[in-house]
């Protein structure tokens, strides 16, 4: 019997379970995936705008030729990418293969792109746009930058000669088992102090070849996990403990690397190069859910409550005047952090996926312009919720702000029954009560 058959005889106006059990029926007619065709059809479109974009290998073709003109025309033909660091006059802003170079003490820029060809995990998309391209440069110089791009053009166009025994998926699951969550040691205070190791991490700016330690490792996982994925992911930065990631892993969700400097110390939010990483990992589109924690510390009312402590107010949430240099160190730190999880949740909007954003409720983050300003250009939406809800010992209620409506269904005050711990002093960031609010992000079910 066909499916369809099947459900009409259990679930059709003649069964008789509307007489017997008319709220079974009513659960297996909103439960029981249908057959019909039309529905068929429509689940099927659903999974994949679930899916995003196929994410297919990168065809290769080599570059036409290379033109140097001082300063180059303005604007750029069609046909032509300007491949140079912006160092003439009246042009152009370094371009995105000269973007981190600077007027170099040592090595040339054709030095950093033999660099950045060797340490980016990024490489082949970096130089994708290139293909089939005039390349335009005006360095100057004997070293050409433009010339290693479009030789490096030329090498890839010549291996990707086609190999139907390529998979690029074929290593994904060893990936999986290195990188998998389950082994990752988290720290079990969520609230530890934030670190920030400013000169830390690898900085190819003026380097010459061959001087310079490669990508680290913990960040090719992190681009290969993701891209290995065989569709859009749940992604948390700032993740403290990481529980949000547990939880969408344990709902089925493919997950990325839960990121966090207190995890590791390559995951550096402030370091400019691993910044760009994130942010070419959402521009591919990848991330289905970008969940953002960024640390409440200096916007939190527990310092601020206080005038003798306070270092921003309702309305100075960037930053009260007049701090002392130790105040305003702090202040600026909190800046910084809070206005890359700004960038990066732009950045997700624009890719088309979903963001939710989580402060705790009375935090001045949630005051500050950079965040203000683009929740309410795209219209974002805002929830709170009481974690008690969720088994907290304190109330404290949490904000989550989102681009997808459904972050309403988060909405909890407490119904009392209990008692709250009350808070002094430092407050956690919020990151308690996680256990429900993993299904905010669940596609509907469809029947
Ligand atoms: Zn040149
Ligand atoms: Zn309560």
């Amino acid at each position: 019997m066909k499916h369809e058959d099947w459900r009409q005889t259990v679930l059709g106006p003649a069964s008789p379970i509307w007489a017997s059990r008319p709220d079974v029926g009513m659960a297996l007619c909103v439960t029981w995936p249908s057959g019909s065709p039309d529905v068929v059809a429509a689940r099927t479109s659903v999974l994949d705008l679930i899916k995003g974009p196929t994410m297919r290998s990168p065809t290769w073709r080599p570059c036409i030729g290379i033109v140097h003109v001082v300063p180059p025309p303005n604007p750029i033909p069609l046909d032509t990418v300007y491949v140079g660091a912006g160092l003439n006059q009246g042009l152009p802003r370094p371009s995105a293969w000269a973007a981190l170079h600077e007027t170099p003490r040592s090595g040339s820029l054709a030095g950093f792109v033999r660099v950045s060809l060797d340490t980016r995990a990024d490489a082949d998309q970096w130089l994708q746009p290139l293909c089939g391209k005039i390349l335009c440069c005006d360095c100057c110089s004997t070293d050409c930058p433009a010339e290693v791009l479009r030789d490096a053009v030329l090498a890839r166009s010549r291996l990707s000669q086609p190999s139907p025994a390529d998979c690029p998926l074929r290593d994904a699951s060893q990936l999986e088992d290195s990188t998998c969550l389950d082994n990752e040691p988290h720290h079990e205070c969520d609230d530890a102090p934030f670190k920030p190791a400013l000169s830390k991490g690898p900085d190819t700016r003026g380097v010459s070849p061959g001087a310079l330690p490669a990508w680290p490792h913990s960040w090719t996982a992190l681009v290969h996990r993701i891209r290995a994925a065989p569709c859009r992911v749940f992604w948390e930065i700032f993740a403290g403990t990481a529980g949000m990631s547990r939880a969408f892993q344990n709902d089925g969700w493919a997950v990325g690397r839960p990121l966090d400097v207190a995890d590791c110390e390559d995951f550096n939010m402030l370091n400019p190069l691993f910044v760009g990483v994130i942010l070419g990992i959402i521009n591919e589109g990848r991330i289905g859910l970008l969940w953002l924690g960024p640390p409440c510390s200096t916007f939190s009312m527990a310092v601020n409550r206080f005038p003798s402590h306070a270092m921003r107010s309702q309305d100075l949430p960037s930053g009260l005047p007049d701090l002392t240099a130790v105040q305003q160190e702090k202040v600026d730190l909190g800046n910084a952090l809070a206005m890359t999880a700004v960038i990066f949740m732009q950045a997700q909007h624009h890719a088309h996926g979903f963001f939710i954003w989580e402060q705790p409720a009375s935090s001045l983050m949630l005051r500050y312009e950079p965040a203000t300003a683009f929740f309410s250009k795209v219209g974002a939406y805002q929830a709170v919720r009481d974690v008690c809800v969720d088994g907290a010992p304190w109330r404290k209620p949490t904000a989550f702000v989102s681009n997808h409506c459904r972050i309403y269904a988060a909405a909890a005050t407490c119904r009392g029954g209990h008692d709250h711990i009350t808070l002094a002093g430092k407050a956690p960031c919020g990151k308690i009560g996680r256990h429900s609010l993993h299904r905010i992000g669940q596609p509907c079910a469809v029947t």
